[in-house]
């Protein structure tokens, strides 16, 4: 931490967030860090807002390997926010004595058909973008595993585990297992359709395969965290866990498991 100084801010561009942030710029400056205006020159990623802003944060930042994210909140503390805007001194001080750590997240690298990989924090989600059931054939290592009838999957990583994947039933995953989940969203499930019906897990080195049935439905949606990629006519999505990691600074005393008894029961 003590190496790292060029300092790079990541926020909404609106004039009210722009006064907000200017004060935590000063104060960094003042601790000896130098604002950085393009994040290809920083090693530290500030990311200014709730777990959503992070999210962007990472993908404007091209999921960047040699840089250390830290998530400032705005009001309440997020999943990937610890620290708070109206409370930098808590920040600096935590630095100071050393009562910050960094964690590594698992991302997931998404190929679709035979363009170049993206990458996703929380999850991939694929869904119909037209009022008909969607159907994809799953494939686990190219090996036929089963096929979904209904709205669209969704594959989180440990750490998405806790977002969009949670609210269809799949389980809270520890981001200390590399793994990925599949979970479905409303299958159809009766004597002419068959799906497992539970989320799964898949260990770092398996790849899953989802083919997209060719009727009616070539215009899917595919969702990359919190952005949507508009891509017509699309075939085939390959999943792996990704070799890149996202280092990002968090409290010692502020765990995964803290963040889910705070957030949740
Ligand atoms: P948003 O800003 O409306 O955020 C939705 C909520 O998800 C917020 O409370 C945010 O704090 C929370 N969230 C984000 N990442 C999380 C995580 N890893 N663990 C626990 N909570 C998390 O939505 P957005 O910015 O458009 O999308 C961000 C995320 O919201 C997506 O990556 C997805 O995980 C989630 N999402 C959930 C649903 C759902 O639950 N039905 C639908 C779409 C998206």
């Amino acid at each position: 931490m003590q190496n790292r100084k060029q300092l790079y801010f990541s926020h909404k561009q609106t004039p009210e967030l722009a006064k907000v942030v200017e004060p935590l710029k000063e104060r960094a400056e003042k601790e000896g860090f130098t604002i950085v205006s393009n994040y290809r020159q920083a090693d530290i990623i500030a990311s200014i807002g709730g777990d959503n802003a992070f999210l962007q944060a990472i993908q404007k930042t091209e999921f960047k390997e040699d840089s250390l994210y830290v998530g400032i909140s705005l009001d309440n503390l997020g999943f990937y926010t610890d620290f708070h805007i109206n409370d930098t001194d808590h920040l600096m001080s935590s630095i100071a004595n050393d009562e910050v750590e960094v964690r590594r997240y698992h991302t997931l690298e998404v190929t679709l058909d035979n363009e170049s990989p993206f990458y996703c924090l929380n999850e991939c989600s694929l869904r119909s973008n037209v009022i008909k059931t969607f159907v994809i054939d799953v494939y686990i290592d190219d090996t036929y595993f089963e096929t979904f009838r209904g709205d669209g999957m969704i594959v989180s990583t440990p750490s998405g585990s806790t977002g969009y994947n949670k609210s269809v039933r799949g389980a809270i995953v520890d981001p200390r297992i590399p793994s990925m989940q599949v979970s479905e969203i409303a299958s159809i499930n009766n004597n002419d359709y068959r799906t497992l019906g539970t989320s799964f897990i898949l260990s770092e080195d398996r790849q899953l395969k989802l083919k997209i049935v060719q009727d009616g439905n070539d215009h899917p949606i595919i969702g990359t965290d919190n952005e949507a990629l508009s891509i017509r006519h699309a075939h085939e999505l390959r999943i792996r866990l990704a070799d890149k990691n996202i280092k990002v600074l968090k409290l010692k005393n502020n765990s995964f498991w803290d963040s889910i008894q705070r957030k949740f029961l």
